[in-house]
């Protein structure tokens, strides 16, 4: 045994260590999010029958969050992260509308990639609509592409490039003048936005018909925690396929086995931090990341945007850049549109940690 966990340890080591990586959505999860973990690793919500206390578990858990996302009647379940819940708040809408076999969708050219992947699973369109010059979402662009196939508009709480916020308010206007299902993917900024004053992107506004958070990303649980909701428990009910050799008769849920770990670790996190705890993580993350951007805005790179979350981009010859800052030990995301370098300040990312990165920013910056 000692010599497979050994052989286990060397791969483990070659890993990146979180204190030098500003390019990811991830972080360390909380030592409480790693004990519940540890505890229901051998549960499978995957047949609910033989696990009623984990499923009791993911009810309550998600009646939490219906609530903090401002609908107490949210239906939906612990995902495996923001792929899988648009996946599934997309194929709800589809097959609710189910007009035509083909039917297309609005996604602002910021939404993250798993909308590509959706458009090749259901074979639908994914229009892309404009951004303004904010990078949010141009209104009048996703006007001009809905058609009587169109059957979602999805909007965007914390875009994966720079952080941004489209204006929900606008979308869930034309959603509801029109009679069109509207997603929020707020992946990244479900666990961030509320915590600093800003409520308009979720359940609240009337239009709203779905929404995807991922506890594994600034909720510290452990991957894989995502959750989707669903205002209607019609758009739930009908991802349902029939499970005949199972304890329950049918299933909602887009993989079959699927761990309890994400119900666990994410009750734990709310519990023993609650939402107060986890507003002071996200505050301080603010604090490190308007910091970085009058450090790095004094060495001479300008924001893309100011810092509407904890993202923050700088425009320069990133791709060249992030290659020299790899050399020095850290990783970086070089963005296209425009050419920037992205920063992601994560609960991992310390006031040290970022000041020690401007020096090497300045450092590598002397060389092109
Ligand atoms: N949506 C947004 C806005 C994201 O930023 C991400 C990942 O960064 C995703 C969806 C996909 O999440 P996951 O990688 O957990 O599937």
């Amino acid at each position: 045994m000692d010599e497979v966990l050994k052989e286990l340890e060397h791969y483990l080591s070659k890993d990146i260590p979180y204190s030098r990586v500003l390019s990811s959505m991830c972080t360390n999860p909380h030592p409480i999010a790693v004990k519940a973990h540890c505890m229901f690793l051998r549960t499978n919500l995957g047949d609910p029958g033989l696990f009623p206390g984990t499923f009791e578990l993911e009810k309550k858990v998600l009646s939490i969050l219906g609530n903090f996302f401002g609908c107490e009647s949210a239906v939906g379940y612990i995902s495996t992260g923001g792929t899988e819940s648009n996946i599934q708040a997309i194929r709800a809408a589809r097959n609710v509308w189910k007009k035509s076999n083909r039917g297309n969708i609005i996604v602002p050219e910021s939404a993250h990639f798993s909308f590509d992947k959706i458009g090749d699973l259901l074979g639908i369109e994914v229009r892309k609509a404009k951004l303004d010059e904010e990078y949010k979402a141009d209104l009048s662009d996703v006007e001009r592409l809905v058609d009587d196939e169109t059957f979602a508009i999805v909007g965007i709480a914390g875009t994966t490039e720079l952080g941004q916020v489209d204006d929900i308010k606008s979308l869930s206007k034309i959603a509801l003048e029109k009679g069109i299902f509207l997603h929020v993917d707020a992946a990244f900024g479900g666990f961030v936005l509320p915590f600093i004053g800003k409520k308009d992107f979720d359940f609240r506004v009337k239009g709203v018909s779905s929404l995807a958070v991922d506890p594994h990303k600034m909720g510290l649980a452990t991957i894989p925690a995502g959750v989707i909701m669903f205002r209607e428990e019609s758009y739930l009910s009908s991802l349902c396929v029939e499970t005949p050799y199972l304890t329950s008769s049918r299933q909602y849920t887009l993989t079959g086995t699927r761990p309890g770990t994400g119900a666990a670790s994410i009750y734990a996190v709310l519990k023993y931090l609650g939402f107060d705890g986890l507003k002071k993580v996200v505050l301080e993350c603010m604090r490190i990341t308007k910091m970085l951007k009058e450090e790095v805005e004094a060495i001479g790179l300008e924001p893309v945007i100011e810092p509407v979350t904890n993202v923050v981009c700088f425009k320069c010859k990133a791709f060249r850049l992030r290659e020299l800052l790899l050399r020095e030990g850290w990783f970086v995301s070089a963005i296209n549109r425009p050419e920037a370098i992205r920063c992601v300040i994560m609960p991992h990312v310390t006031e040290d940690i970022a000041l020690d990165f401007v020096s090497s920013l300045k450092k590598t910056l002397s060389f092109i």
